[in-house]
C-alpha cells in the first residue's frame, strides 16, 4: 500500500524530507493550504526555524486544521523545529510564538550554545538494530515528558545526556535531522504509522 504524505512547505528543509519519504515509495506532496492536508494520511513538519514556520502557518490558516489533524489521530513527523512546533509547552518561545502541541513534552530552543551549537553524534534508539547517525542544528532538547510519552533516544552522557527523540501515539519527534544524516529509519516509522492509520 502505497502512504500518502505531505510535508509542510512553508520554511525549512522541506526538499530533503520530500527526498527520504520518495524514495521509501512515498506519495509525497507540498502542503501549505488545507484542502492539501485533507488529502495526505500524515505530514512531516521540518526543521527550520519554528517561529517563522508558527508566523506562517497562522497567516496560511494551517494552525487550526493541523491541530485538528493531530486530534483526530492523523500521524505526524517533526524534526528539529518540527519537534518544537509539535511540543505542548515551549520553554523559551520568542514572543507571541505558538505551536501546535499533541506531544506532552517541554522543550527547550537552541539548547546548546557557543562551540557545541551544531554537532554530529551517534545514538542508541529504542527498537533501532543499530545506532542512528544524529545531525544537531541549533537544535532543542526535550525538558520534560509526559506519562504517556515514549522517549525513543537521549544524548549520550558526555554531550548531557538529555531527551532528542519522543514519541507519543501517531506523533513522532527528532531534535535532529535525519533527513540531512542519511538514516532512513525515522522516515520508515512514521511511514509505518501512516499505513496502520
Ligand atoms: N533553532 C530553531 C528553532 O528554534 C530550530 C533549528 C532547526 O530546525 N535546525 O526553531
Amino acid at each position: 500500500m502505497t502512504a500518502r504524505v505531505g510535508v509542510l512547505a512553508l520554511q525549512g528543509d522541506v526538499r530533503e524530507h520530500v527526498r527520504v519519504l520518495s524514495g521509501l515509495g512515498a506519495e509525497v506532496t507540498l502542503v501549505r493550504r488545507p484542502d492539501e492536508l485533507a488529502a495526505v494520511g500524515g505530514l512531516v513538519v521540518p526543521g527550520g526555524e519554528s517561529s517563522v514556520i508558527d508566523k506562517l502557518s497562522r497567516a496560511f490558516g494551517m494552525q487550526q486544521p493541523i491541530r485538528a489533524a493531530i486530534a483526530a489521530g492523523m500521524p505526524l513527523y517533526g524534526t528539529c523545529a518540527g519537534l518544537i512546533l509539535l511540543a505542548d509547552r515551549i520553554e523559551n518561545p520568542i514572543d507571541g510564538q505558538e505551536s501546535f502541541g499533541g506531544l506532552d513534552i517541554t522543550v527547550r530552543r537552541n539548547a546548546f550554545g557557543g562551540q557545541v551549537e551544531s554537532f554530529e553524534t551517534d545514538l542508541d534508539v529504542a527498537g533501532f538494530d543499530g545506532p542512528a547517525h544524529a545531525a544537531f542544528i541549533r537544535a532543542p532538547l526535550v525538558t520534560a515528558t509526559g506519562a504517556q510519552v515514549e522517549t525513543l533516544a537521549a544524548l549520550p552522557p558526555e554531550l548531557g545526556g538529555g531527551i532528542v527523540a519522543v514519541r507519543q501515539g501517531n506523533l513522532l519527534g527528532t531534535a535532529f535531522h535525519p533527513e540531512v544524516s542519511g538514516d532512513t529509519r525515522f522516515h520508515e516509522l512514521f511511514l509505518g504509522s501512516v499505513r496502520a492509520a
